[in-house]
C-alpha cells in the first residue's frame, strides 16, 4: 500500500495542474455521468491509495511508465528469450529503426519470445515483441525489419493508448476521472495480446513502417514482400489473419514505395540473414 500511495504522487501534480482540461476531455466519454458521483468515487479512490490514470493528457513519461508496468505483466504470459546474441540483433534492429522513426525520443525496449507462431506485437511506452517463429519465417533482414518497422508504427500512432481507452469504456472500467492504473496494465495485455487492431490502425502501422523502413536505409519492397510469402503459406499466421485484409494491405504498401525506392536491396540477402539465424538457434 505504501508504495503505491507514493507511486501516486507520481501522476497527481501534472493532473492537478490540468484538472480543468482533464475533466472537460474526459467528460466527452462519460456523460450523463453526475458531478456529485464524481467527487465521491473521487475520494473513495484516494482513501484505497489507487493510482486513477488520465488517459486524455498522458505525457511520454507517463507512457513509459505504463508500458513498463504492462511489460512485467507480460512477462508472466510470454516466455522472453535470455539469447543475449539474439536478443541484441533484434535491438539493434529495432533501435536503428527507431532512430529514424516519427518518435525517437522515447526509449524502445525489443525482445524475443520464444514461440513458433508466427507473430509480433507492441504495447506503449516503446516495447516491441518478436517472436522466434517470425524470425525463422523471414527471408532476410528487411523483412524482419518491416515486421518491426510495423510495430513501431503502433507505438509513434500511439494506437495502443486509443485502443486501451476504447476497451476501458467498453468493458465500464473508465470513469469520470480516468482509469484505475492495475485496470489500465490489465486492459494493456489484453489489448498487446488478444484484442485485434482496427482496420485504420493497421493501415497507419503500415504507413508509419514503410517510411521508417525507407528512412533507415533498409529496401522498402521487403514488406509487402513478406505479407505476400505469408498469406501464401497454407494457413495464414494469427499476425496477419488479427491484421485485416492483408491483400489490400500488401498493394496499398506496394503503391506507397516511391519509384526511387523500388529497386534498393538493402538487407535482401538471404544467406547472410539465414547465417546470422544458424549462430543463435
Ligand atoms: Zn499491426
Amino acid at each position: 500500500m505504501l508504495a503505491k500511495v507514493a507511486s501516486l504522487g507520481q501522476w497527481l501534480p501534472k493532473r492537478w495542474l490540468y484538472s480543468g482540461i482533464c475533466v472537460l476531455t474526459v467528460a466527452t466519454i462519460t456523460v450523463g455521468q453526475p458531478q456529485v458521483s464524481q467527487a465521491a468515487e473521487w475520494w473513495q479512490l484516494l482513501i484505497q491509495g489507487a493510482q486513477i490514470v488520465q488517459l486524455s493528457n498522458m505525457s511520454d513519461a507517463q507512457e513509459v511508465a505504463l508500458g513498463e508496468q504492462t511489460n512485467q505483466s507480460l512477462l508472466g504470459q510470454v516466455k522472453i528469450s535470455h539469447n543475449q546474441a539474439l536478443t541484441n540483433y533484434v535491438n539493434q534492429i529495432g533501435q536503428r529503426l527507431a532512430r529514424n522513426s516519427a518518435r525517437p525520443n522515447i526509449k524502445y525496449t525489443f525482445q524475443v519470445v520464444e514461440d513458433d507462431n508466427i507473430n509480433a506485437f507492441a504495447t506503449m511506452g516503446g516495447f516491441v515483441y518478436v517472436n522466434t517463429g517470425l524470425m525463422k519465417a523471414a527471408d532476410n533482414e528487411a523483412q524482419l525489419a518491416g515486421v518491426i518497422g510495423h510495430e513501431i508504427g503502433h507505438i509513434t500512432g500511439r494506437h495502443s493508448l486509443q485502443h486501451i481507452k476504447q476497451a476501458a469504456i467498453a468493458q465500464g472500467a473508465s470513469s469520470l476521472l480516468g482509469v484505475d492504473q492495475d485496470k489500465l496494465v490489465q486492459i494493456g495485455v489484453q489489448v498487446a495480446l488478444t484484442l485485434p487492431n482496427s482496420r485504420q490502425d493497421e493501415y497507419d502501422a503500415d504507413r508509419r513502417g514503410l517510411t521508417t523502413m525507407i528512412q533507415s536505409g533498409y529496401a522498402p519492397s521487403a514488406m509487402p514482400e513478406f505479407m505476400k510469402k505469408l498469406i501464401r503459406g497454407t494457413s495464414a499466421p494469427e499476425f496477419l489473419s488479427s491484421h485485416p485484409a492483408v491483400t489490400e494491405r500488401v498493394s496499398n504498401l506496394q503503391k506507397m514505395i516511391p519509384a526511387a525506392y523500388r529497386s534498393r536491396t538493402d538487407g535482401l540477402n538471404t544467406s547472410t540473414y539465414k547465417q546470422s539465424l544458424r549462430s543463435f538457434f
